[in-house]
């Protein structure tokens, strides 16, 4: 009866309603990535949660992203761990050289 039943997570059909929204296409614009390249619907899209938080599910958190685009947004969010992990590392280094050669 009624069609437009409010089921927030299921998957397929936040990608279908994201489908809808684009047109198709990834949304990378919408994180300034200039891309309004076409998504395939039997390929498989990748949703981005545009504040982090990947239990929101609703759709203005949601980004619809072609593979390039996602690579670029998780290349730029592990930069910031990576830059952390990577100084961890350096000190450690540091100090067990330090310790080695007295
Ligand atoms: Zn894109």
């Amino acid at each position: 009866m009624r069609k437009e039943e409010k089921r927030r997570n299921s998957l397929p059909e936040l990608f279908e309603r994201l489908h809808r929204r684009s047109g198709a296409r990834c949304e990378g614009n919408k994180l300034g990535l200039d891309c309004t390249a076409r998504l395939p619907k039997d390929s498989a899209p990748l949703i981005h949660h545009a504040n982090g938080n990947p239990g929101n599910n609703d759709m203005s958190n949601l980004v619809l992203l072609c593979p390039n685009c996602h690579s670029k947004v998780i290349e730029e969010l592990s930069e910031k761990r990576r830059k952390a992990y990577v100084k961890k590392v350096a000190e450690a280094v540091a100090s067990s050289v330090l310790a080695t050669s007295e």
